[in-house]
């Protein structure tokens, strides 16, 4: 491989819920990373976001001698199968009907990262001292944020903050984000469910990512502090870490 990586990922059922509908995936060897967050009545929730793990295992074999555009039609084509597999389980299943999941799918190829994104599902990166957000919110909050409508403020306690607008299995059509990027020793990509984000501030996870301490340590502590402030969804986070040196 040429990024050597590090990841730890993990889920929580939370505090409120009854069962956890979140699933993630780390494997450094096929070095594919996701975290999907099912939704849906009864059961189907993880339903959907399993379909999701099975369509990116089946799709992305250990490979990681790829180009960027064999990445992004790998990405393209786990949204798709996933999308369809859901679709066609409630065809079956009309009792799971209205479950979908939201997915955050990376993946590394020769020069960089490609990442496919849907619904409300996050993804940060660290990159030295800068963190940020490198997805959007596909959700009505975020919207209303682009049109100025509502402040940062009132989003974090907005109560349609839960109102998702995209999502595998729900729209007819798929629209997908595919976000590309560069790699630089030393950068943390964080994955995580809105179980994580809506419940601690960017600040914070800042502050547990930038620790000199284990990898596992800082998923457990991310994990808590949702918990700690009141665990009302399913929290899963993925981390995933590139060596400080790169052999090319
Ligand atoms: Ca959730």
């Amino acid at each position: 491989m040429i990024f050597p990586t590090i990841s730890c990922g993990k889920t929580d059922i939370g505090l409120r819920r009854k069962n956890n509908e979140d699933i993630f995936h780390t494997d450094a060897k096929s070095d594919f990373f996701l975290v999907a967050d099912g939704m849906g009545g009864a059961a189907a929730g993880e339903i959907a976001s399993r379909i999701f793990l099975n369509a990116a295992m089946n799709i992305i074999a250990d490979n990681s001698e790829r180009t960027q555009q064999q990445a992004v039609t790998l990405i393209k084509k786990v949204y798709t199968a996933a999308h369809r597999d859901i679709l066609h389980n409630v065809e079956q299943h009309p009792e799971n009907s209205g479950m979908g999941c939201t997915a955050e799918l990376l993946i590394f190829h020769a020069t960089g990262f490609v990442l496919g994104h849907i619904g409300d599902s996050r993804t940060y990166r660290l990159r030295r001292n800068n963190f940020k957000q490198i997805t959007k919110d596909h959700s009505l909050v975020q919207e209303q944020l682009n049109q100025g409508i509502i402040t940062p403020e009132q989003a974090r306690n907005h109560k349609m903050r839960n109102v998702i607008l995209r999502a595998l299995g729900i729209n007819e059509e798929i629209a997908l984000d595919v976000i590309k990027g560069k790699l630089f020793p030393g950068d943390i990509f964080l994955l995580c469910s809105d179980g994580l984000s809506d419940m601690v501030d960017d600040d914070f996870i800042f502050s547990i990512l930038t620790k000199t301490i284990p990898l596992p340590q800082k998923t457990e502590l991310l994990i808590d502090a949702a918990k700690n402030a009141g665990g009302r969804d399913n929290i899963t986070v993925t981390l995933v870490e590139l060596e400080q040196t790169l052999n090319s």
